[in-house]
């Protein structure tokens, strides 16, 4: 059995266990894995009629279902600004932490952090696609819907995931985390193909808005050590948020990175002002009523989100890039989801359209893996 470790300390106090979850392999792993521990694990019939089941609104409970639906699929991105091409890993929901931003608190109608236990099952379905088109450059990440390793210790995916991944040349997994839970990558012998990358934010909003995260401290300690087992690493500036002395804050936090990691062995670093449904705007009054995030003016952009102003945008983006830029030239920097026009005012090129983003990133993953 492999043992909990550290895992005991991360808020994770039942496991409520579907009863369509009991038969599968990665149920069996996790039930494994918290033998003799204190989490508790509890079954429950499935909530999908909408009844109230006790634990089910709760960040500090698991909830084991099956998924039905597809593994892989496209990152929803919009037809009305550049996108980056990225196809997710669907392998659950939510997280145990609790950032006030989190958008997906309007995507999901209950914050427990939820995971998908049909997965090895089905992951010969996600080979047949990648395995079916050799010439195509497929980025992968499993960190859009939930954080990719805030559960790794108890869930495992990183065990079997490298090994699917390190042994196809058209893949790579991007492992999207704001923890330090790197024990399960550094455990195993993959490198070639993984990227491991870190939400950054000032360290103002880390402590104010980010509740239940690492702090950016340990963050970058855990960069580093990555770096130094051999792996490619990666960050996202996201979201960026305007708020008291951001230019000092943000400052702070690229002079951390300069510090702790090598720029050299950073296959990319995205940039992305804050943008929420409006829909959000209420829940985060109603479960974060400190939070400062959506106070101050948004216009409503073309794909329905609210965002900044254009030219505050433009000129958060233009600060962090050129700051960015005195540290190293050759960052892989780019923007999540902008227009042509806000490109060539903050970084002065465009990839122009989704393609050509898709292009720049295919390369970077070409300069870094070969
Ligand atoms: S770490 Fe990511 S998934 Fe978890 S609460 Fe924060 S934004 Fe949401």
């Amino acid at each position: 059995m492999v043992g909990l470790g550290k895992y005991e300390k991360l808020p994770v106090k039942e496991i409520l266990l579907e009863e369509n979850a009991e038969l599968s392999a990665l149920t069996a792993e996790i039930l494994n894995r918290v033998k003799g521990s204190s989490v508790k694990v509890r079954r429950i019939k499935e909530d999908r009629e909408g009844r109230r089941v006790k634990g089910l609104d709760s960040k500090t409970s698991l909830y084991l279902t099956p998924f039905p639906g597809a593994l892989l699929k496209p990152c929803p991105g919009t037809k009305a600004y550049i996108c980056c091409g990225y196809q997710i890993l669907h392998l659950g929901t939510n997280c145990p932490m609790d950032c006030a931003y989190c958008i997906l608190q309007a995507y999901f109608d209950r914050p427990r952090p939820t995971v998908f236990t049909n997965i090895w099952e089905r992951l010969r379905e996600v080979a047949q696609i990648l395995d079916a088109q050799p010439a195509r450059v497929f980025r992968l990440g499993t960190g859009e819907f939930m954080d990719s390793l805030a559960l790794d210790p108890l869930v495992g995916w990183s065990r079997t995931l490298m090994p699917f991944v390190s042994s196809r040349k058209n893949t790579i997994l991007e492992f999207k985390t704001k923890t330090d839970r790197i024990e399960g990558l550094l455990s195993s012998d993959s490198r070639d193909r993984i990227v491991v990358s870190w939400s950054l934010n000032s360290p103002d909003i880390v402590a104010s808005e980010e509740r239940g995260t690492s702090g950016l401290r340990k963050r970058l300690e855990s960069a580093r050590r990555c770096q130094e087992e051999g792996f490619v690493v990666g960050f996202h500036l996201d979201p960026i948020i305007r708020h008291e002395d951001w230019r000092d804050q943000y400052a702070r936090t690229i002079e951390m990175l300069d510090k702790f990691v090598r720029p050299d062995r950073i296959i990319w670093i995205s940039m992305g002002c804050l943008r929420y449904v409006p829909q959000l705007k209420s829940i985060i009054r109603k479960r974060h009523p400190k939070s400062g995030v959506v106070d101050g003016e948004f216009i409503r952009g073309l794909d329905g989100k609210m965002r900044y102003f254009r030219p505050l945008r433009a000129e958060m983006y233009a600060h962090l890039a050129g700051t960015l830029g005195e540290w190293s030239k050759d960052l892989g920097l780019y923007l999540c989801m902008e227009s042509h026009e806000v490109w060539l005012e903050s970084l002065g090129w465009s990839p122009m359209d989704s393609a050509g983003l898709s292009a720049y990133l295919d390369e970077r993953v070409a300069k870094l893996f070969g």
